[in-house]
């Protein structure tokens, strides 16, 4: 179980090493070196002059190949981990939109089965749960039927259900939402806050208490708004000036380049975690589509490289894919290719909590790779030392 990469530029991300060797055994990086180096009884994977990189890590996507994590099905679970595999993820976080209880737990477990066959795809690292304890006015595209408060009933319920939800999604000005915010801290959830119309103090309030990172900057979410004459700060004006993370859909439609470029120069490559947010549509034709469940999901439609609400007054979740991403920053935010990779590694692994063993090419850690050219097309993806995609 020794592989040796050889003959490409590495992205550790932290610089770049010319003509460098990545050698790994037992799925665990050995070593990174300069030149082409010895390595006995070895595969050789001769990397073409192209770039070696960290494999990209997804903290929000929903679906892709033409199916959706809320499809109740185990196959959609894997076939969505392939098909982002293609476009070089090799890590990502499985996101449920708003919706009845039984349909959360039925994803919960289909989760748990998925995960220990998923063999061919991009890794899994838990469950996002995205909603329902949502504002209704900043719903987006997600379902008014099952917007609610948080419930403690409820939701510990649900964390006693399943021990593999590392992520969720909240407004952070409903009432009881500062008790689930320090509930999930409690038990190592990441909790974000999202679709929400909370000001400055409330989000300060949740971040003190568990938040940590914004969903979606500046989708779904309350900017600066005005009470008779006073102005108050909103949620992106909180990310800003708040320690927190924020999570981008860099996909080039949803953000127009001057706000890629101010989220940018304002957090940096080290608090920023470029996510597709990807619906089933991504890696399919544009065309009709169905955000959410087969069962009970919206009708949309896939134009312009993006999903929308029918009457296209919303979008209604992207069609990215991670390569995509990090072409987007470089060409529309002009950020250099050392960045943009970091916000799709390190960050997003640091932001989970996986960096021990995920999000850079050093000694020591997962064996998860990609390799792709000047443009981002992505030729070989590897996970823990194993091909899973391989372009021919
Ligand atoms: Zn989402």
């Amino acid at each position: 179980m020794r592989l040796k990469i050889t003959n490409g530029t590495i992205i550790t991300p932290f610089r770049y090493i010319r003509n460098g060797t990545v050698v790994i055994e037992n799925g665990v990086i050995l070593g990174v070196h300069e030149g082409n180096i010895d390595f006995a009884d070895a595969t050789v994977i001769n990397a073409g002059g192209n770039y070696i990189a960290p494999g990209f890590i997804d903290l929000h996507i929903h679906g892709g190949g033409g199916h959706d994590f809320m499809d109740g099905s185990e196959e959609a679970f894997l076939k969505i981990a392939e098909t982002h595999a293609r476009y070089g993820t090799t890590a990502m976080v499985p996101t449920t939109l708003t919706s009845e209880k039984e349909d959360l737990l039925e994803t919960l477990d289909l989760y748990e089965k998925a995960n220990a066959n998923n063999h061919k795809g991009a890794q899994f690292l838990g469950m996002h749960l995205e909603g329902p304890y949502f504002a209704l006015s900043q719903r987006g595209a997600q379902d008014p039927r099952y917007i609610r408060n948080p419930d403690p009933k409820e939701y510990e319920e649900v964390l006693a259900y399943s021990s593999s939800i590392t992520r969720w999604s909240a407004a952070p000005e409903l009432p009881g939402a500062i008790a689930f915010g320090k509930r999930l801290r409690e038990k190592g959830i990441l909790a974000a806050v999202a679709h929400t119309d909370a000001i400055y103090e409330e989000v300060l309030d949740a971040y003190e208490n568990g938040y940590t990172l914004a969903t979606h900057l500046y989708s779904a979410m309350s900017g600066v708004t005005r009470k008779n004459a006073f102005r108050y700060a909103g949620t992106i004006e909180s990310a800003f000036l708040l320690d927190m993370d924020v999570e981008i859909i860099a996909d080039g439609v949803h953000l127009p380049a001057p706000l890629l470029k101010l989220i940018y120069k304002i957090k940096g490559a080290d608090r920023i975690a470029l996510i597709t947010d990807a619906m089933r549509g991504a890696g399919m034709p544009e065309g009709e589509s169905t955000l959410g469940s087969l069962k009970n999901g919206l009708k949309v439609i896939i134009e312009d490289g993006v999903a929308k609400l029918p009457d296209r007054t919303s979008f209604a979740g992207s069609v990215s894919t991670a390569d995509r991403l990090v072409r987007t920053m470089i060409k529309m935010a002009d950020v250099s290719l050392l960045d943009a990779i970091r916000m799709i590694t390190l960050t997003p692994a640091r932001i989970m909590g996986v960096d021990k063993t995920k999000g850079s090419l050093v000694a020591g850690k997962d064996a998860d790779i990609v390799i792709f050219d000047e443009d981002i097309r992505v030729k070989k993806t590897i996970v823990k030392g194993r091909i899973i995609f391989n372009q021919e």
